[in-house]
């Protein structure tokens, strides 16, 4: 499922509009002032589709004299968190200079615009409608949040960017003609657009030394200290340029705890844990070297694969380990062996106490999250798929070979493959593995899950 912003200029109608999608379903509210009141979410529906809604309420009670930094910070943070930004005007005012403000920080900012002119129930919304269009986000909806009205329009937006972020499992049961082409041909090796900061959360077990890694990225005690020049830290996330490399980083329950949000901030923790390994694209899962992978850090680690994001093993505090190449072959071992689903995923030794390693910490995070986002061209793939059936057939239960026909990737974040052939219930797990493994391999995909599905087709 995917996340929506919902975004515009106070006063536009974002908390109605909000109201009508997640009605009461919202998923986390806290009204301690300064730490989540300013962004609120919740589980949004529309007809069919299920999806997570972000508004920008804090701004409703902005004060003129704060509204801009604190509108462009806000709008920033929903963006960078959303799939899909609605963006909202009124339609009875039409466009005002903030809305194009804002307008032009989405086009730069945001994975994909869908623009509505709210209000626009009656004569009066008309002219702002027409006016929307001078905004450049491509056609307008006219909608009104408080009557209902338009909101077929926003599901047939809305369908397109569910099907994107559906589960691969669906997706499959697509025909083979639906599958855009184009797409694999084109942005092969295509990274992040540009400026979109890599999204990573530091997880692991109390200790483990995630706000001393965190510091240390961050260059100073900051976490402990607040903003500063350079660093934006709010309650969810700090924003960081490591070493050249945009970064958001997402807080943990362990991390707001040393910055004194304390109190009822514990008793997230665990939805917490979830939340961050949610929003982020890379999951930095950090080992203490002298109690590696605890029950905890591998419950962690395998949600992060379920859920589908890349995922990096730190093993910290490497500076108090003194027969290092003894440990780091146990440690290698205990991987293979306790976290099996996470093949491939890097692992690298850190000591966040001396900064030691934080290079090629940052270096396997960049790379992880590369590969997350890669696509495959279909040439390439069933080139690579003839060659791994020659050199080693599918086996031919009852004597009746199994044909694979044609491979393609249809999704990324993760990497999601489908081979078509003749009978799907006939290849064995292990078929399937060895597919898997060799296309981590052969095109270097270390730290993503792969999907793979087999479907029938000619
Ligand atoms: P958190 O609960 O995961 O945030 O852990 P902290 O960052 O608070 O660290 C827990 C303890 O481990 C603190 O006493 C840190 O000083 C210590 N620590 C963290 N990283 C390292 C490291 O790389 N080496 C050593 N020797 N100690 C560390």
């Amino acid at each position: 499922s995917f996340t929506l912003a919902i975004v515009g200029r106070p006063n536009v109608g974002k908390s109605t509009l909000f109201n009508r999608l997640v009605g009461k379903r919202l998923a986390l509210v806290d009204d301690q002032p300064g730490v989540t009141r300013d962004l609120r979410e919740g589980s949004g529906r529309l007809g069919p589709l299920r999806f997570t809604v972000i508004d920008t309420a804090g701004l409703e009670e902005a004060t003129d004299e704060s509204l801009p930094g604190r509108m462009r910070a806000l709008t920033e943070r929903a963006v960078d968190m959303a799939d899909v930004c609605l963006f909202l005007i009124d339609a009875r005012v039409g466009v005002t200079p903030t809305d194009r403000i804002l307008g032009e920080l989405l086009r730069k900012r945001a994975p994909q615009v869908i623009l509505a002119a709210n209000k626009a129930e009656g004569r009066k919304g008309e002219q702002g409608f027409y006016d929307a269009y001078e905004l450049g986000l491509g056609e307008p909806l006219a909608i009104s949040a408080e009557h209902g009205i338009g909101m077929d329009d926003l599901l047939r937006a809305l369908e397109p960017v569910a099907e994107r972020f559906e589960d691969a499992t669906a997706i499959v049961d697509v025909d083979l003609d639906e599958i855009d082409d184009s797409v694999n041909e084109e942005g092969e090796g295509a990274i992040l657009p540009p400026g979109r900061p890599i999204q990573i959360a530091v997880v692991g077990r109390p200790n483990a030394g995630k706000s001393t890694l965190v510091n240390a990225i961050l260059g100073e005690d900051r976490l402990l200290t607040g903003p500063e020049a350079g660093i934006t830290r709010d309650a969810i996330a700090v924003s960081v340029d490591w070493d050249g490399v945009p970064f958001r980083i997402f807080d943990t329950a362990g991390m707001r705890k040393k910055a004194k949000v304390q109190e009822k901030l514990e008793k997230l923790s665990v939805s917490d844990g979830l939340r961050a390994v949610r929003f982020a694209e890379v999951v930095v899962v950090l080992l203490d070297v002298q109690i590696p992978f605890e029950s905890q850090d591998l419950r962690i680690a395998d949600l992060a694969e379920r859920e589908g994001r890349a995922v990096v093993v730190a093993v910290n505090k490497w500076d108090l380990e003194e027969e290092k190449s003894h440990k780091l072959n146990e440690l290698r071992e205990a991987f293979g062996r306790l976290l099996p689903q996470l093949r491939g995923a890097p692992m690298v030794m850190v000591s966040a106490l001396t900064g030691k390693g934080l290079d090629r910490l940052r270096a396997a995070i960049v790379k992880a999250h590369s590969v997350w986002n890669a696509r495959i061209s279909t040439a390439r793939l069933n080139r690579w798929l003839a060659g791994q059936i020659a050199d080693h057939p599918p086996p031919a239960p009852g004597g009746r070979r199994i044909r694979l026909r044609y491979m393609t990737q249809v999704k990324t974040r993760p990497p999601t493959f489908v081979v078509f052939c003749s009978h799907p219930e006939g290849v064995p797990d292990d078929y399937k593995r060895f597919l898997v493994n060799g296309l981590r391999r052969d095109f270097d995909m270390p730290g993503t899950p792969i999907r793979l599905y087999l479907r029938a087709g000619e």
